[in-house]
């Protein structure tokens, strides 16, 4: 099998699954037991803790693990609306989040929230200034994404973040940088978000365990479980250790080659752009930077039956920004890409153990199917 959608989820490596039997088989303490056997296990954790939020660039205690990406956005935006209740019922956000933000505040809408969607340009990009525009003085949120999971635009959040005081004081800001964690360069401390969502499964990690780091003009914060006390009494129910661990392993072993794996991811990007480039009507769809993401339309080739057929060729792609039971995604509608390209758009997306002989493999498939189909839109 070729597996080119690592922007949906990534292979986990041996060490990272042998590390959670380890914790699962030897370790399966409670980490909330008294005797030494609990306090091992949350001894664990906290190491745990410590691994990611150093990847992060932030302290270990601003950071609280979750149980995935999604649960994490909804988190920052629970803090940020109860913080700011007084502020007001406004958030700006983009038209092109992922679905944990767009369904968040399609749900806020219908509670009486009103939200301002910042459309990108024809390129995907989104300055800091359309952004900053748009926030008033009822702002209580801004929800900007760090990297676009189907076009890998990279947004500006630390311009953003140094724009929101001279604007409103009170705004906060979240990012979701589920799709940037490990994958471009950047910490808590230069981003100046003061919520940042993460998810291991898109670095090597399982799934089902993300965290939130959560910064310092955040008061409280608003708990999103309460329970049992754990995560400091924020996020209450029993760590989930191993997946924690298999977290910080991930993260361990991306930090250990991390330039050379965005060197690497870069370089292969380069090479599919050459190589998709050399058939004929297709198109590049958006100018994202990130290392990982490329997303490319042929026109008139609806993108379900692409994926479909490489399925059958064992290569794995995306329908990345396609159809959503028939109608465009968020992102392909906000791009504002005609019909006939909208329809056509796969998404390819690498990780570190991605090879040439890969894309040339889905080259090969992409153009074949391109040649021995007529077109149907
Ligand atoms: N945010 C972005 C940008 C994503 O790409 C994803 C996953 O596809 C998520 C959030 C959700 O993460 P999770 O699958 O851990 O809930």
């Amino acid at each position: 099998m070729i597996y080119l959608d690592h922007a949906a989820t990534t292979p986990v490596p041996r060490a990272v699954a042998e590390e959670m039997f380890r914790v699962l088989t030897e370790d399966y303490g409670n980490p909330s037991s008294q005797y030494a056997y609990g306090r091992r296990a949350k001894g664990l954790v906290e190491d745990c803790r410590e691994t990611v939020a150093q990847a992060l660039g932030c302290e270990a205690a601003r950071l609280f693990f979750t149980s995935c990406g999604t649960e994490s956005d909804n988190w920052a935006f629970t803090a940020a609306l109860w913080q700011n209740r007084r502020v007001g019922r406004h958030i700006v956000t983009t038209a092109v989040e992922h679905s944990a933000v767009l369904e968040r505040c399609r749900w806020l809408e219908q509670d009486g929230y009103e939200i301002t969607r910042i459309l990108p340009d024809r390129d995907g990009n989104i300055p800091a200034e359309k952004v900053l525009e748009a926030v008033r003085p009822d702002t209580a949120l801004v929800s900007v994404m760090l990297v676009n999971n189907e076009t890998g635009n990279i947004y500006p959040i630390s311009e953003i973040a140094a724009g929101l005081g001279a604007k409103n004081e009170k705004t906060l800001l979240h990012t979701d940088a589920v799709q940037g964690f490990l994958k471009v360069p950047f910490s808590a401390k230069t981003l100046g978000a003061d919520f940042i969502a993460l998810s291991a499964h898109k670095i090597g990690g399982p799934k089902g365990i993300g965290a939130l780091y959560i910064g310092g003009r955040v008061r409280g914060p608003r708990a999103l479980l309460p329970g049992g006390g754990q995560e400091s009494g924020f996020r209450a129910g029993t760590e989930a250790t191993a997946q924690i661990a298999g977290f910080a392993k991930a993260t361990a072993l991306r930090m250990e080659n991390f330039a050379e794996n965005l060197r690497h991811m870069a370089e292969i990007k380069a090479y599919a752009v050459e190589r998709l480039g050399e058939i004929s009507d297709l198109r590049f769809v958006a100018r994202g930077t990130a290392p990982h993401v490329l997303s490319v339309s042929m026109p008139g080739y609806p993108s379900q039956n692409v994926v479909n057929e490489l399925s059958e060729a064992g290569i794995c792609i995306s329908a990345g920004s396609a159809c959503h039971q028939g109608k465009p995604s968020q992102v392909t509608a906000a791009l504002g890409l005609e019909k006939r390209v909208a329809a056509g758009v796969v998404r390819l997306s690498f990780g570190p153990e991605t090879t040439k002989k890969e894309i040339d493999a889905a080259a090969d498939a992409l153009r074949l199917h391109h040649d021995t189909r007529f077109p149907m839109l």
